[in-house]
Parts: C-alpha cells; sequence; structure tokens
C-alpha cells in the first residue's frame, strides 16, 4: 500500500523533472512517517531541479505559507532546465557472484542466520553489534525523521565498508523487506541509494520479501536453507528464554551468561554441520543450563517486553532494557523473533486464498505445519525448564487483539497487542512497549495502550520510545513502573489468597 503510494509520487516527480512548463510542490504532514524515506527518494528524482517542500501541522499558518511560495517562484526565475534526469529505479538485488552476505545483528539470532547460510555454502557473517559509531556514520545519511533501526542498520553496513582494508568486492549486505503500513519496506531501497552515492554501486543488497513469505529468494539458496535456517531462529529464541529465566535466579555471578556464550556457539556450530544436528546441539545445551545452580523459590514480577521487533530484541538500541529489569528486581519475557515469521507466512496464506491461489495458499500451510513440528519438538527437549517454553498459534496472538484493531490490519501493531495480552493472561506484572521514536505500528500500540490497561485490571503499562540516544530517564521511568509492578502482583497475589479461602 504505502509502496504503492510512494511509486505514484515518484512517477510524477519524473514527469515534473524532465518537463520544463512544470514544477513541484510536495506538501508533507509533520511526522509523516512514509514521506521520512519518500522525501530522499523525491530529491534523487529531480536531480537538481528546484521543488518546495512544505510540512504542514496544526500551528502552520497561510502568511508563512504564501511566503515560501512566493520565494519559490522568485527562485525559479534563475532555473535553466538541463538535459532529462537519467532514469534512476530500484536495481534488482541478489548476489551473482561468491560474496560474504553480512547480517545486521538485530538480534544475536544473526550468528544462526549466517550459521545456516555458510552450512549451505554461501559465505556469511554478522555484522559486529551496533555502538555510538554506529549511530554518528547512520545520521549523517538520515534526515532524522526516519526510524532508528534504519539509521543503525545504514551505519552498521558503513562502519564495515569503511574498515581499513575490507574488499567490498567480497561483500553482500541482508536486508528484508515487507509491504504493509510501515517503514521497513523503504529500507532496502535507502540503503541501496546511499551506497550507490557513496560508490559502492556493485555491492548487493540480498533482501528477501515478507509478501512471499521470504520464498523467491531464499528458495535460491538451496532446499535446506529454509529449514535449518527457521531451526536457528528457533534455537536462539529458547536459548535466549533460558538466560531470562535463569539469570535472575542464579547462586553464582555470571554462570547464566557463560552458559548463554557456550550454548551460543554449540548451536552455531550445530547448524554448521546441518539440519540433523540441530536438536542434539540442543539437548547438550539443555544439559549446560541443568547445571546452573538457581533459587526460584520466590519468583520474581514478571514484565512482558513487546514492541517493534527490532528495538525489543536489539539491545544496544533499547538501552539494554532486559537487563535494566532484571537489575530492578524483575525477570523479563521478551516476544520471540519467530513470531514474525509466523505472522508473514500467516499473511501470505491469508493474501493467496483471496487472490485465489490456492496452490500458494496450501503451500503456505504445509510450511506451517513443519515450522510449527519443528517447534513442539525443541519444546519437548526443554519440557519442565522454562516456565514461559509454549508460544501459541499466531492466530490466537491475532484474535486476542481483536478487541483493538481489526485482523486486516497487518504489521507489528496486531502483534505487539495480541502478545500483551497472552503475557497477560499467562500471570506477567507489567508490560513493556518498546518503541523507536516516530514508529507508526508503536505509536498505534500506544494510543491503544490505555484501553488494553483498561480491559485487564489496569496491569502497569510503560510505552519506551527509543532514538538512540543514552536513555538518563529510562531508569527512573522503570524504577516507577516496577514498583507499581510489585504492587499489582501483590493485590493479585492477596485477591487469590482471599477467594481460596
Ligand atoms: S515498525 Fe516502526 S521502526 Fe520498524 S520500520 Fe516500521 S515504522 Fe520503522
Amino acid at each position: 500500500m504505502y509502496w504503492r503510494y510512494g511509486q505514484r509520487i515518484l512517477s510524477a516527480s519524473r514527469l515534473v523533472r524532465n518537463d520544463p512548463r512544470l514544477h513541484a510542490v510536495y506538501i508533507s504532514n509533520f511526522k509523516c512517517g512514509p514521506d521520512s524515506f519518500i522525501e530522499h527518494f523525491f530529491r534523487r528524482t529531480m536531480d537538481g531541479k528546484p521543488y518546495l517542500q512544505l510540512e504542514i501541522d496544526e500551528h502552520s499558518a497561510d502568511a508563512g505559507i504564501i511566503t515560501r511560495c512566493e520565494a519559490f517562484l522568485d527562485s525559479l526565475a534563475n532555473y535553466r532546465q538541463g538535459a532529462p534526469a537519467p532514469e534512476w529505479s530500484f536495481r534488482a538485488v541478489t548476489p551473482k557472484t561468491r560474496r560474504t552476505v553480512y547480517i545486521p545483528q538485530m538480534a544475536l539470532h544473526a550468528h544462526a542466520f549466517s550459521a545456516a547460510l555458510r552450512a549451505c555454502g554461501i559465505p556469511s557473517e554478522p555484522l559486529p553489534e551496533s555502538d555510538d559509531h554506529t549511530i554518528e556514520i547512520g545520521r549523517q545519511f538520515a534526515s532524522g525523521r526516519e526510524c532508528l533501526p534504519f539509521i543503525t542498520t545504514t551505519g552498521d553496513m558503513l562502519k564495515k565498508l569503511f574498515e581499513p582494508g575490507f574488499d567490498h568486492s567480497r561483500a553482500a549486505f541482508f536486508m528484508p523487506t515487507a509491504g504493509g503500513p510501515c517503514r521497513f519496506g523503504q529500507y532496502a531501497q535507502m540503503h541501496r541509494m546511499i551506497l550507490d552515492d557513496l560508490g559502492f554501486r556493485d555491492v548487493p543488497i540480498v533482501s528477501p520479501d515478507s509478501t512471499d513469505g521470504y520464498a523467491s529468494q531464499f528458495g535460491r539458496v538451496g532446499p535446506s536453507f529454509r529449514r535449518l535456517a527457521w531451526r536457528g531462529l528457533l534455537s536462539v529464541d529458547v536459548l535466549e528464554k533460558l538466560a531470562r529465566e535463569y539469570r535472575p535466579y542464579e547462586l553464582d555471578p555470571g554462570a547464566t551468561d557463560r552458559a548463554f556464550r557456550e550454548s551460543l556457539a554449540i548451536i552455531v556450530r550445530g547448524l554448521e554441520r546441518g539440519e540433523g544436528h540441530v536438536f542434539d546441539a540442543l539437548k547438550e545445551v539443555r544439559d549446560i543450563f541443568n547445571g546452573i545452580r538457581i533459587d526460584r523459590r520466590q519468583r520474581k514480577p514478571i514484565i512482558g517486553v513487546v514492541g517493534e521487533i527490532y528495538l525489543r530484541s536489539n539491545r544496544f538500541t533499547n538501552n539494554n532494557v532486559v537487563q535494566m529489569i532484571e537489575g530492578l528486581g524483575g525477570e523479563a519475557w521478551v516476544a520471540p523473533i519467530t513470531e514474525w515469521v509466523f505472522y508473514t507466512n500467516n499473511r501470505y496464506m491469508e493474501r493467496s486464498i483471496s487472490a485465489g491461489r490456492y496452490k500458494d495458499f496450501f503451500l503456505g500451510l504445509l510450511k506451517e505445519k513443519v515450522q510449527e513440528r519443528d517447534g513442539k519438538r525443541m519444546e519437548r527437549i526443554f519440557e519442565g525448564l522454562l516456565l514461559n517454553l509454549h508460544e501459541p498459534p499466531i492466530e490466537e496472538v491475532i484474535h486476542l487483539s481483536r478487541h483493538y484493531m481489526h485482523h486486516s490490519f497487518g504489521g507489528e501493531a496486531i502483534l505487539s497487542i495480541g502478545k500483551a495480552i497472552e503475557y497477560i493472561r499467562n500471570g506477567v506484572s507489567g508490560i513493556v512497549n518498546a518503541m523507536p521514536f516516530t514508529c507508526m505500528p508503536g505509536m498505534v500500540v500506544t494510543a491503544v495502550s490505555r484501553s488494553v490497561r483498561e480491559r485487564h485490571d489496569d496491569i502497569p503499562w510503560l510505552n519506551m520510545t527509543y532514538d538512540g540516544q543514552e536513555g538518563v530517564n529510562d531508569l527512573t521511568r522503570l524504577e516507577a513502573f516496577m514498583h507499581q509492578a510489585r504492587q499489582y502482583r501483590a493485590a493479585r497475589e492477596e485477591c487469590s489468597t482471599t477467594s481460596h479461602r
């Protein structure tokens, strides 16, 4: 939807750029999400031809707009139409040659994903975790209105390309894309534009699309890749759950983090060896965690962390919200990455049915069944070790959000709300919704969070917005929130004791 809107604007701008009789006025709303990306593409297409950009908000007054229009008309007097602008289009993005595919490290799952690619004969490495330098570089290529994950992924790619001695002729970057009411679908195009401008036209961006369930590009890697990558993502999801349920109760400080690092290396080795070795690796992981001494007699208040997938999963951009919750005496459950994979497949099946593509629908259904079977097999390995082991079917998550948004409202908002309600039903004492500043689905979740609270006994709910700055206020806000979460839990415990008398 958003993509088609962008394409229409770009077609119009091409027409204006090449016709000397026409000039453009680009009208945008203050904080418009799609325009934060489209304005870059528009400027590129106009190729130096002047245009007027007006950003309107509720305070905009006629006088200011008239003055700017007059100044724009004056500036046109000095403009001489040049040759037609060269055609600029979003190039196809597949690696044709053998190159190392670098995976942005949104989460530690990038290690598993890279290992799955290596197992299929494609050299791959995760990019190093983001840091302050990432933000510094990324911001140089942004206007400040784009979302934070775009800035960090740009910064991480460029940091790698600028590394002394780095051979970009052997490199490719991975950046998936998606449709729906969100800006994520623009990232790969914008990265392409930045790389082209910096002279890295030859560096491919591998960009599988969620609208076909990532089938077209992943299908080319090799028949076992998708299965292996899926098992890798599931494995890291469960490993993270283990760490979050063990660390708050460990008796030997640091034991969980050591077990986590060791286990991640075991999972990566298992994936590199192929499909059949992943479950053996997970049995080793189970034994490692079984050896950690913990005391769980007194369970701490559990906080469900939902929200935009990048922010909730990326410890650098969310200022390590999980560590903060644990430091304040809580335990954190975070919505898993694999939720998104189930969701994109669910949407794919839905689109296939409505378009009458029954073969595609059945392929999607088969994929879902295989994925669910892998998930169940993994759960059996860790049965009894984790309270938050089982994940509900994605249809249930979508169904839980039905009072707040229509199921056709695609994207992250529906998942955040559904997952938050599922966590509440499973007994958490508070919800943190983590999102980047100006995140479109994040703002929708913030807007409906009040009604969700009202329908769920006023459970403590904290909307945390991140913009890449060190969050001095984060700790203060979380301290107050954890206090509420403790009170909420105490009230509920008291309630259940009274009703059992
Ligand atoms: S979900 Fe939010 S942060 Fe992520 S791409 Fe969409 S608008 Fe940007």
